[in-house]
């Protein structure tokens, strides 16, 4: 087989000649030929073994710096068991982070993997990157804490966090914790550095914790104090900050409805249902590193749990007290919009159809505008608390009946 990088006849294409020939690992070399693995990888490296044996023991315990590092990695949930091991995922398009790691963790025992694997469901050899490290070494290397040491750093543990799982929407930056805990450790450390977080609903149904800078400039000052550390973490802040192009993606959601329009002349007042079409759309810079706008599960999930769950085999009308007095596509564009945009601050436009011929279109105000001004008017007549302080009411409300009356009518 000849080498497409050195142009050399090699017996097998693998690891060792690759990265020594052009320091590309296999599946690098696979996505720049475009050639499938399933032709480059030997069969015995297919589904291979492996053993805690291969893994030295470590000789000395973490540093501040590495233990810092893999605190942060365990607050974003990235640190995986899986039999015998501990991993770290990685992704290709990231390999030289996983490297990165790699320079600290090492320290624990960590080793990297490039694994092969076929799986019936998959029809394909996958390649997979990972640190790995026996379960134990890690028992081990706490012991080490049971002595006085200094506590990491916050910062770095931080930058770590927001290099690997940071989601920038819009200007504004998510981070999804499986774990409240974590999540409530930098919600707090953060505001005593002045960044503010929004506290979400996890969109994924989960126990965790969704949070999202409140405003565009905490996430600006929030970069601002990781810089430092960001720099030094291959590709962190290019994933922020590298201008791409700005794409609108969309999702079509259904959901089956029965609605009435209150005090309308036609047949529209008496209860009748249908099956309701939702485009949702979003725009901003794709991301570097996922090659997305938005991942569509999150659109779909975020969407589904905070518009189609409330909806779909619902009426309309009670689903919501903003929708009570007016349920029409309109009334609901609104409304749906408010329901998304602290999820969505990338949403430009919802397209509701009732019907193939009867739709509309809304775009309503940024994040930022709908943070000051709040609940559009149009939703909230019949919850403000004026209603009903109108002198008018005297007209019709019928007085009491005195207590000159009700005297005489006892005797
Ligand atoms: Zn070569």
């Amino acid at each position: 087989m000849q080498c497409l990088e050195c142009g050399s006849e090699v017996a097998s294409l693998d690891n060792d000649h690759l990265l020594h020939c052009c320091s590309l690992t296999l599946q690098e070399y696979s996505i720049r030929h475009h050639l499938p693995l399933d032709l480059l990888v030997d069969r015995d490296q297919v589904n291979l073994p492996d053993t805690v044996d291969d893994y030295p023991q470590p000789k000395s315990y973490p540093s501040e710096q590495a233990r810092a590092i893999f605190r942060g990695l365990k607050w974003g949930g990235l640190l995986q068991r899986d039999g015998a091991f501990t991993l770290l995922p990685g992704e290709i398009r990231r390999l030289d982070l996983l490297l990165w790691n790699l320079q600290w963790l090492s320290q624990y025992g960590f080793m990297f993997r490039q694994e092969y694997s076929y799986a019936d469901a998959s029809h394909r050899v996958v390649a997979t990157n990972r640190l790995k490290i026996p379960t134990t070494y890690l028992a081990q290397s706490a012991e080490a804490h049971l002595s006085p040491v200094p506590p990491p750093d916050f910062l770095l543990s931080l930058a770590v966090l927001v290099a690997h799982i940071g989601e920038l929407q819009a200007g504004y930056l998510f981070l999804q914790f499986p774990e409240r805990a974590a999540g409530e450790t930098v919600i707090a450390e953060a505001s005593r550095r002045g960044v503010e977080f929004r506290e979400l609903d996890a969109a994924d149904h989960s126990e965790g914790l969704l949070l999202r800078t409140l405003t565009r400039s905490d996430t600006k000052h929030l970069l601002d104090l990781l810089r430092g550390e960001l720099m030094a973490i291959p590709g962190a802040l290019e994933r922020f900050e590298q201008k791409t192009p700005e794409v609108t993606v969309a999702k079509e959601l259904v959901f089956d409805a029965a609605h009435f329009i209150t005090d309308h002349p036609a047949k529209c007042s008496n209860l009748h249902g249908g099956r309701y079409m939702l485009h949702v759309k979003v725009r901003d810079r794709v991301d570097p590193v996922t090659g997305c706008v938005v991942d569509y599960g999150y659109l779909k999930r975020v969407a589904t749990k905070r518009v189609i769950d409330r909806f779909d085999h619902h009426n309309l009308n009670y689903a919501s007290s903003e929708l009570a007095w007016r349920s029409s596509t309109e009334m609901l564009c609104v409304f749906i919009w408010e329901q998304l945009i602290e999820y969505l601050p990338g949403l430009v436009e919802l397209q509701l159809y009732e019907t193939t011929q009867s739709w509309c279109n809304y775009s309503g105000p940024d994040l930022e505008a709908f943070q000051q001004s709040g609940s559009d008017s149009l939703l909230t007549h019949f919850v403000d608390s004026s209603l009903g302080e109108s002198q008018l009411r005297d007209l019709i409300r019928v007085k009491p009946p005195t207590l000159e009356i009700i005297a005489k009518s006892k005797r």
